[in-house]
C-alpha cells in the first residue's frame, strides 16, 4: 500500500484505532492538517483516497457507512480492508456536533443544542408530522440579517457554518430519534441566512442528496432567504435545486424596509423580478414567507397588495404569525386577523396556509432560535466598537 506507514505519527501515546479517529484536530496541532470525512461530498473523498493509494469506489462505502448506517468508527467498516480501516484512522478525522441537551415540546416538537468542535454552539429542530417528518437546521451561528422581529438575528452573525456542520446536524437528529431509514424533510431555516454562507450550503445539500448517503431528494429539501439576489441567481443554475421560500413578510419597500434591513439593497420589485426569472419545475411553486405582526403588515389593504404583487408569480403564501418574545418589539396578531388576511388572499386565488407555531413553550419556534453567551467574533467586536 502506498500510505506511509512509517511516517511518525503526530502522536506520543499510541492510542487505539477509535481514539485516534475520534481525536480532535488541535491534539495534533504539529501534524499534516488531516482531512475531516464530514467536510467531503463524494468526489472529494475520492481524490483523497485515491491520493493515498486506494480505489475510487471506497468513498461509496464510507458514504453508505457514514450516512445510510451511521457507522463512524472506521473498525466497524467491516468492508474495508484493515489498511484503508487503520489509515482513515490515522490520517482522517469525521467531526461530529456534539448533542448537548434535548428539549421536547408539549405538541412534539423537539430543540436540540448541539456543540461544535469549536465550543460555538446552535439549534436544530424536530418537528414531527407536518405531515411527514421535518428536521429544521441551521446554516450559521448567529445570523446577520437583522431582521426586526427575529431574535437570532439580536445575535448578530458569529460566524458560518461549515457543510459537515450542516450534514452533521442531520446525522445527530438521525441517531437521537432513532430515525434511520425513516424519512424526512429538511428545512434550512434554522438560525442563519442560508444565502450568505452559499458554498458550505451548497456543498451540504450536495452530500444530503449524494445516492449512496442520505439520497435526500431535493425537493424534500426547502431553503428559506430573506433574499440575497446575487446568491439567488447564482442557485438558479445549481444541479441541487431545493424548494425556495422567500420570507417577504411586506408587499412594500417602506413596510418592509423597516422588518428586513436587507430590502434597502434589493427592493421588493427586485426580489419579485428574481422570482419570476427563477426555474422551476412543473407543478413546483415558491413559497412566500409572511410574518404578521399586529397592527404593522396585518390588515386587509396589506394582503390585497400582496396579491397583486404576487399576480404571475408561481407562487403559495405561509402566513406565519409572529412568535413573540421578549425584547421583539411586535405583537401578534388575533386569530380572526389572522383568519381575515388569509381569507382576502385566498378571494384572490392565492394559495395560503398558516404555520403552526411548534415547539413554542420550549422556544422553537420560526425566530425563537438562539444561544446566549457565546463570545463575539472579532467582527461583532467591530461592528460594536464602530
Ligand atoms: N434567514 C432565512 C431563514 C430564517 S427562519 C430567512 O430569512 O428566510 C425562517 C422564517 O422564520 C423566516 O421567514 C423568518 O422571517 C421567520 N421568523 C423569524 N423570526 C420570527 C418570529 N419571531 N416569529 C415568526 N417567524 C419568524
Amino acid at each position: 500500500m502506498v500510505i506511509a506507514r512509517h511516517r511518525p505519527r503526530g502522536l506520543m501515546v499510541r492510542y487505539t484505532v477509535r481514539q485516534v479517529f475520534w481525536s480532535v484536530r488541535d491534539t495534533v496541532s504539529e501534524a499534516p492538517a488531516r482531512h475531516d470525512l464530514a467536510e467531503l461530498e463524494r468526489p472529494a473523498l475520492e481524490a483523497a483516497l485515491m491520493a493515498a493509494g486506494y480505489e475510487r469506489f471506497r468513498a461509496r462505502q464510507l458514504f453508505q457507512w457514514i450516512y445510510r448506517r451511521g457507522v463512524v468508527d472506521p473498525a466497524r467498516m467491516s468492508d474495508l480492508s484493515r489498511d484503508l480501516r487503520e489509515a482513515l484512522a490515522r490520517d482522517f478525522v469525521l467531526t461530529t456536533p456534539t448533542l448537548v441537551h434535548r428539549e421536547r415540546s408539549s405538541d412534539g416538537t423537539e430543540k436540540f443544542l448541539l456543540r461544535l468542535a469549536d465550543g460555538r454552539q446552535i439549534e436544530s429542530v424536530f418537528i414531527p408530522d407536518t405531515p411527514s417528518m421535518t428536521f429544521c437546521v441551521s446554516t450559521q451561528v448567529g445570523c446577520a440579517m437583522a431582521c426586526a422581529f427575529c431574535l437570532t438575528g439580536r445575535m448578530g452573525l458569529v460566524r458560518n457554518l461549515t457543510a459537515g456542520e450542516i450534514v452533521g446536524q442531520v446525522r445527530v437528529l438521525v441517531d437521537a430519534l432513532a430515525m434511520r431509514g425513516v424519512r424526512f424533510n429538511i428545512v434550512l431555516m434554522g438560525m442563519g441566512e442560508p444565502l450568505h454562507n452559499y458554498d458550505a450550503t451548497m456543498t451540504a445539500l450536495r452530500i444530503l442528496a449524494d445516492e449512496f448517503g442520505f439520497a435526500m431528494s431535493p425537493r424534500r429539501i426547502t431553503l428559506s432567504t430573506v433574499g440575497l439576489l446575487p446568491a439567488l441567481e447564482k442557485l438558479a443554475h445549481e444541479p441541487v435545486m431545493p424548494n425556495l421560500a422567500i420570507s417577504l413578510h411586506a408587499p412594500t419597500d417602506e413596510q418592509r424596509g423597516e422588518l428586513v434591513p436587507l430590502n434597502k439593497k434589493y427592493g421588493v420589485a427586485d426580489v419579485i423580478a428574481a422570482c419570476k426569472r427563477f426555474p422551476l419545475k412543473r407543478r413546483n411553486r415558491i413559497t412566500f414567507e409572511y410574518v404578521l405582526l399586529s397592527g404593522v403588515n396585518d390588515r386587509p389593504e396589506d394582503a390585497r397588495r400582496l396579491a397583486r404583487l404576487l399576480a404571475g408569480v408561481k407562487s403559495k403564501v405561509n402566513l406565519i404569525p409572529l412568535n413573540a418574545a421578549p425584547g421583539i418589539p411586535f405583537e401578534r396578531p388575533a386569530d380572526d386577523a389572522v383568519s381575515r388576511f388569509a381569507q382576502v388572499l385566498a378571494d384572490h386565488h392565492i394559495t395560503v396556509s398558516v404555520r403552526k407555531s411548534r415547539g413554542r413553550d420550549i422556544r422553537a419556534a420560526c425566530g425563537q432560535l438562539i444561544v446566549e453567551g457565546q463570545k463575539k467574533s472579532p467582527a461583532q467586536q467591530l461592528a460594536v466598537i464602530l
